[in-house]
C-alpha cells in the first residue's frame, strides 16, 4: 500500500469534512449537507461513509478527502498530504515525491511568520516593548490573554527580524513575498511593521498566515496596518480567531461576529469562545461561507458607532443573502465589545447577546425613533426602509413569516404588507434543485454495488457480467470493463482503483450508483439482480437472433435461417420454460 492509499485508509472522510460542512446523517453509509463550493439553501452535498468520497449533485464537484482539503485549505497535493497526516498522527515518508515548487514556497512563507511570531513575541517582552505593554494594559487585557493570543510587538526598524530571516536561510525573494519584509530602492531590506502591537492571524487550520499591527505613536498612519495578500494570505477567506472559536460555535451554534482583533480578544477573554472577527472591513461571501459552514446564527455585535456605517450594513446583506439567522447585540454608553466586558463583566454582556434582537426588529426599532408611527407619511417610510431588507431573506416561508410578524409590530395593516410580499415573492421564482436521477438500471446498480462492496459476490457477479452479450448495451459497461481489467491483473477492486480507471462521465455515474440510495445489499437481492439481468440477457440474444434471422432471408440464405430459427426456437422455449 502506498502512502496515499494508507493515509485515505486511516482517515475518516466524514469527520474531515465535518469541519467544514454540517453534516447529517441521510442513510447508513451517507451523510448531507450544504456544498461548501457553491451556494444553495437545500443539501445536495453527499458524502459516502463506505467508498470515502464526496460529490455534490448540484454542482457536481467531487472527490476523496485529499481533494478535499486541497481545494478547501488551497493546498497542493503535497500539503494537504502533510496536513491530513499532521492531523492523523500519522508519518509522512522521509524523502518525498510530492513536493513541488509552490508548496515549497508557501512552506517557506509559513516557516517565516512562525519565525516572525517568536520575533515578535520576544520584542514585547523585551525592553523595546514597553510602550506595547502599556497599551496592552490601559486595554485591560490580562497576560494569559496576551499570551492565547500571541500578541507581539514589531521594533522599530525590523532589522533583528530580517536578521533572524537570514539566519534561517530564507532568500531575499521569499522575504519580499513574505509580505513582512519591504525593499527600498537601494535594495537595503526594512520591517514592514515597525513600532505596532501586532496581531497574529490564522487560517482556519491554525498556522500563522500573516499579521495586523496596531499603531502605537499616535502619529503613525494607518491605525491598523495588515499584511498584504500572499501566497498564502488572501484577505477575503479569513476571518480573525475562527480557527479557535470554530468548535465553540458549533457547539453553541451560534457565532458572534464584532469587528476588530481587540474585540475578538477581550470578548474571548470574557469567556466567550465563539467570537471571529471581520477586522473592520464588510465581510466577503467567502467569509460568510466559512461562518456558515459552522452555524446559521449570528449575533452581531458591531462598534456602536459604526453599526450603521457602510461596511457594518453591507455585512448584513451579505449575511441575510447566505440565509443567516441575523441578530443585533446592543450595547449601552457607546462602548466597544471589550470595553464593555471589561466594565460590565461578561455575565451582563452574555445577556445582551441572549436578548439581542432579530435584525428586523433592530431596523424597525430605529426607523421607529426617527419617524412619527402615529402619521402615515411616517408609516411609509418606516415601511420603505424595512421592505427591501426583508426581500434579502432568501427563503420565501421565512420571508412571509418576517413580513407578518414585522408588520404586527409596527402596527401597520398586515393585508397590505403582506400583498406587497406576496408579489415580491412571485418575482423572485425560487427553485429547489431537482433530485439527481439515476442513469443506471436497478439491477446494475445493484450488481456494481456487490462488486465493489461484497468480496463473497465479486467472483461470481464479474464472470456472469462478462459473459454477457448485453452488456454492451449497459450504461455501466465502461465501470464494469474497468473492474474487469483490474480482476484480470489481480488488482484491489476498491472504489478508488475502479474510479481512478474512469473518465469524468463514468466517474459521475458511479459515484450517483452509490450515493443514490444506500449499499447495503442482502444476498435475496443479488441474486434477483443476477437473474433480472439473465432475463435481459436472453432477451438480449434473441432480439440479436431475429435481426439475424431477417438478414439471412434477405440475403436468400435459407439453410442460415432455418438454423437460426431452430436456435431462437430453443431460447424461447427455454424462457418460457423459465417464467412457469
Ligand atoms: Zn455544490
Amino acid at each position: 500500500m502506498d502512502f496515499v492509499e494508507q493515509l485515505k485508509s486511516s482517515v475518516d472522510i466524514v469527520s474531515v469534512i465535518g469541519e467544514y460542512v454540517r453534516l447529517r446523517r441521510s442513510g447508513a453509509q451517507r451523510y448531507m449537507g450544504l456544498c461548501p463550493f457553491h451556494n444553495e439553501k437545500s443539501p445536495s452535498f453527499t458524502v459516502h461513509v463506505v467508498h470515502q468520497f464526496y460529490k455534490c449533485f448540484s454542482c457536481g464537484v467531487h472527490g476523496d478527502v485529499i481533494k478535499f482539503v486541497m481545494e478547501k485549505d488551497g493546498l497542493s497535493f503535497y500539503e494537504a498530504l502533510k496536513s491530513l497526516a499532521e492531523r492523523y498522527g500519522i508519518a509522512m515518508p522521509k524523502r518525498s515525491q510530492y513536493a513541488d515548487e509552490d508548496s515549497k514556497l508557501r512552506g517557506a512563507l509559513l516557516a517565516m511568520h512562525e519565525a516572525a511570531q517568536e520575533n515578535f513575541a520576544a520584542n514585547l517582552k523585551s525592553q523595546a516593548g514597553e510602550a506595547a505593554r502599556a497599551y496592552i494594559a490601559k486595554r485591560g487585557l490580562a497576560p494569559e490573554a496576551v499570551e492565547h493570543f500571541g500578541l507581539g510587538y514589531s521594533d522599530r526598524t525590523g532589522r533583528a527580524l530580517i536578521r533572524l530571516f537570514e539566519q534561517r536561510g530564507f532568500a531575499v525573494a521569499q522575504m519580499e513575498q513574505s509580505g513582512l519584509v519591504g525593499k527600498r530602492q537601494d535594495g537595503s531590506l526594512y520591517g514592514r511593521f515597525r513600532n505596532r502591537l501586532m496581531f497574529p492571524i490564522h487560517n482556519e487550520s491554525g498556522k500563522i498566515i500573516g499579521f495586523g499591527g496596531r499603531a502605537l505613536a499616535a502619529e503613525d498612519e494607518p491605525k491598523y496596518l495588515n499584511s498584504p495578500e500572499t501566497d498564502i494570505y488572501k484577505k477575503s477567506y479569513v476571518l480573525y480567531n475562527l480557527h479557535r472559536a470554530k468548535e465553540t460555535v458549533r457547539k453553541e451554534d451560534r457565532v458572534i461576529l464584532v469587528e476588530g482583533y481587540m474585540d475578538a480578544i477581550g470578548v474571548t477573554a470574557a469567556g466567550f469562545g465563539n467570537v471571529v472577527a471581520s477586522c473592520g472591513t464588510a465581510l466577503t461571501e467567502t467569509q460568510v461561507k466559512a461562518i456558515k459552514r459552522h452555524t446559521h446564527r449570528v449575533a452581531v455585535n458591531f462598534d456602536p458607532d459604526t453599526a450603521g456605517a457602510n461596511a457594518a450594513e453591507r455585512s448584513i446583506d451579505l449575511l441575510l443573502a447566505e440565509g443567516m439567522q441575523v441578530r443585533i447585540a446592543e450595547l449601552e454608553d457607546g462602548l466597544d465589545p471589550d470595553e464593555y466586558c471589561n466594565k460590565h463583566g461578561s455575565e451582563v454582556y452574555a445577556t445582551r447577546i441572549e436578548n439581542a434582537k432579530g435584525y428586523f426588529y433592530w431596523v424597525a426599532d430605529r426607523a421607529r425613533a426617527k419617524h412619527d408611527m402615529r402619521t402615515g407619511e411616517g408609516k411609509v417610510e418606516v415601511l420603505k426602509l424595512l421592505v427591501p431588507r426583508v426581500q434579502k431573506i432568501s427563503d420565501p416561508l421565512e420571508r412571509m413569516t418576517v413580513a407578518n410578524d414585522l408588520a404586527g409590530y409596527m402596527g401597520v395593516d398586515k393585508s397590505l404588507v403582506l400583498d406587497y410580499f406576496r408579489k415580491a415573492v412571485n418575482q423572485r421564482q425560487d427553485r429547489k434543485p431537482a433530485a439527481p436521477k439515476n442513469p443506471l438500471r436497478p439491477d446494475e446498480r445493484m450488481l456494481l454495488i456487490a462488486v465493489l462492496t461484497e468480496p463473497e459476490w465479486r467472483e461470481e457477479v464479474l464472470s456472469r457480467m462478462k459473459e454477457m452479450e448485453a452488456l454492451g448495451t449497459l450504461e455501466s459497461r465502461r465501470i464494469f470493463g474497468a473492474a474487469f481489467a483490474l480482476a484480470e491483473a489481480g488488482g484491489r477492486l476498491s472504489f478508488d482503483e475502479v474510479n481512478a480507471r474512469l473518465a469524468e462521465a463514468d466517474q459521475n455515474l458511479l459515484a450517483q450508483a452509490l450515493l443514490n440510495e444506500d449499499c447495503e445489499i442482502t444476498r435475496e437481492e443479488v441474486t434477483a439482480a443476477l437473474e433480472s439481468m439473465r432475463r435481459s440477457e436472453a432477451q438480449y440474444r434473441r432480439s440479436q437472433l431475429k435481426a439475424r434471422i431477417s438478414e439471412s432471408e434477405r440475403s436468400g440464405k435459407i439453410e442460415e435461417a432455418m438454423r437460426l430459427t431452430l436456435e431462437l426456437q430453443g431460447l424461447e422455449r427455454t424462457a418460457r420454460e423459465a417464467r412457469r
